[in-house]
């Protein structure tokens, strides 16, 4: 059986006081119990702050780490020291790093590596643009895309890592892929990984809202979702994450 998980994405949000707002909002709700695992992606700099407000209710990870341990990186936050403040999680590959920083599929495979051996388990992003879809190409990329991290850090490395299908078409715009798209790439990702697959959990990401994560959960393999914009609401967020218990 695989635990669902709802990872909130906070991207370039956020400062002191909203955090602790967001946050407190957030934990009122999510009181108890519960059979989903909920973690947030705060900026880096407010990763000791959210760490330490979440407590032991949410895991903690962050939204990109350097592919090197550490050196003359100006600007660079190493997954060393990710898990250096106990957080849990680190995202690698998001389409806006693809895009933005012209990470390539290479060099995200080294920064999955880089998070696994600091100890943190990656939450790897693939997916197709618009014109890739629209061109029957999305299987091939997502292939290509899964391939350089397997490539790189083994089969095997996938049992320790979350995969994130997000189709870039439907990032922060509101079109969200219909849980039957979404299906049919949740399967082939689990086909991709091979005796592993069954043990991998498969979020999908892209417009993820109260309204449409029910239906999308309900698809078999799609084990919870990355959550972008939604996650800076507090009541948004916190019926998400009640859709995927
Ligand atoms: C994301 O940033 O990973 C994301 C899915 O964003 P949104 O939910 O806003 O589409």
């Amino acid at each position: 059986m695989r635990q669902a998980l709802v990872v909130g994405n906070w991207k370039m949000n956020g400062s002191l006081a909203a955090n602790s707002q967001l946050l407190e909002s957030f934990l009122e709700r999510w009181q108890g119990e519960h059979q989903v695992e909920v973690a947030v992606c705060p900026p880096a700099i407010y990763l000791a702050q959210v760490k330490q407000l979440a407590g032991d209710g949410l895991q903690i990870g962050a939204q990109d780490v350097s592919q090197a341990e550490s050196g003359a990186y100006t600007g660079e936050v190493s997954a060393s020291m990710v898990a250096d403040l106990d957080c849990r999680y680190a995202i690698v590959g998001h389409s806006e790093r693809r895009e933005y920083h012209s990470e390539t599929n290479e060099l995200v495979a080294e920064k999955f590596a880089a998070a696994q051996q600091a100890g943190l388990v990656p939450i790897l992003c693939v997916g197709e643009t618009l014109e890739q879809r629209n061109a029957s190409e999305t299987l091939d990329v997502i292939a290509e895309q899964l391939k350089a991290v397997i490539d790189r850090a083994g089969l095997q490395a996938m049992t320790d890592a979350v995969v994130a299908y997000e189709p870039v078409w439907a990032i922060g715009t509101g079109l969200t892929a219909t849980p039957e798209q979404a299906q049919e790439v949740h399967g082939f990702i689990r086909e991709q990984l091979g005796d592993t697959g069954d043990a991998v959990r498969i979020l999908y990401g892209g417009s993820v809202k109260p309204a449409n994560a029910g239906e999308l959960f309900a698809k078999p393999d799609i084990d919870g979702a990355l959550v972008g914009g939604a996650s800076l609401a507090s009541e948004d967020f916190y019926q998400i994450c009640l859709a995927a218990e």
